[in-house]
């Protein structure tokens, strides 16, 4: 079969796929891109409930990290209990040093408050680099991104083709849940989660970029809580 009636056929594939179950959408990203496939995991509530779903399934699951270098200590405690619990070898990517020294000489280290095209160039360098490192050489990522996060995530599918990444699959497993039912999971499973979600951190990436939300605001309010709603993408999950 050449290389594009296999696209064909697994982009049909995708298309009845939609209406699966999280672990059966697992299942089958797990099957057709066996060992080109890894969990994008940020240590949030839902990336805990796919690694647990991805090591039920394989324990030699592959799970790869953006060590951005200015996450939340809580957030580096949660990969060690990962490590343990799970007994995973996470694979970590961290930003290029010449463009980071650069970066902080040029802007400070705190650059990113100064303005928009400083935060960016900030997830750039500390995000965007090594994630299109770590997928180059991928056929497929997973991600634990869900439809009612934010507005910018509303048409959300269960398997996409990545374009911004040259072509290769998004698995977006549990793109229907609601936060409950990520909740409910990682209580019934005793799943590990970072100790932020609970003093009202429903959204964590960076440290210096994230903050408790208020009774009634949107779950990502706490993420770049200086930049209106349209732009509170770190161009991680952009088309
Ligand atoms: S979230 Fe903040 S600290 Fe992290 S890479 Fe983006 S701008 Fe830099």
């Amino acid at each position: 079969m050449s290389s594009e009636s296999l696209a064909n056929e697994l982009i049909k594939e995708a298309e009845e796929i939609e209406h699966a179950e999280a672990e059966d959408v697992l299942k089958w990203a797990l099957d057709k891109f066996a060992g080109k496939v890894a969990l994008a995991s940020s240590f949030g509530a839902e990336d805990m409930v796919l690694t647990d779903m991805l090591i039920k399934i394989n324990p030699k699951a592959r799970i790869f990290t953006l060590d951005t270098g200015r996450l939340p200590q809580e957030t580096y405690d949660l990969m060690e209990k990962t490590i343990d619990k799970y007994h995973v070898k996470l694979e970590y990517q961290c930003p290029d040093r010449e463009a980071l020294e650069k970066m902080i000489d040029e802007g400070g280290p705190n650059l990113f408050y100064k303005g928009i095209n400083e935060r960016k160039l900030c997830c750039k360098i500390r995000k965007i680099d090594p994630l299109n490192r770590a997928l180059s050489s991928l056929f497929a990522w997973i991600c634990g991104l869900r439809r009612e996060q934010s507005v910018t995530r509303v048409e959300l599918k269960k398997v996409e083709i990545d374009d911004a990444h040259g072509g290769i699959f998004k698995i977006n497993p549990l793109a229907d849940w609601t936060e409950k039912q990520v909740w409910d999971y990682i209580k019934a499973n005793d799943v590990p989660y970072n100790a932020l979600h609970d003093k009202n951190y429903p959204s964590i990436g960076c440290g210096p970029c994230t903050r408790a939300i208020k009774t009634g605001e949107d779950v990502r309010a706490g993420r770049w809580w200086w930049e209106s709603p349209e732009l509170k993408e770190c161009g991680l999950h952009c088309k």
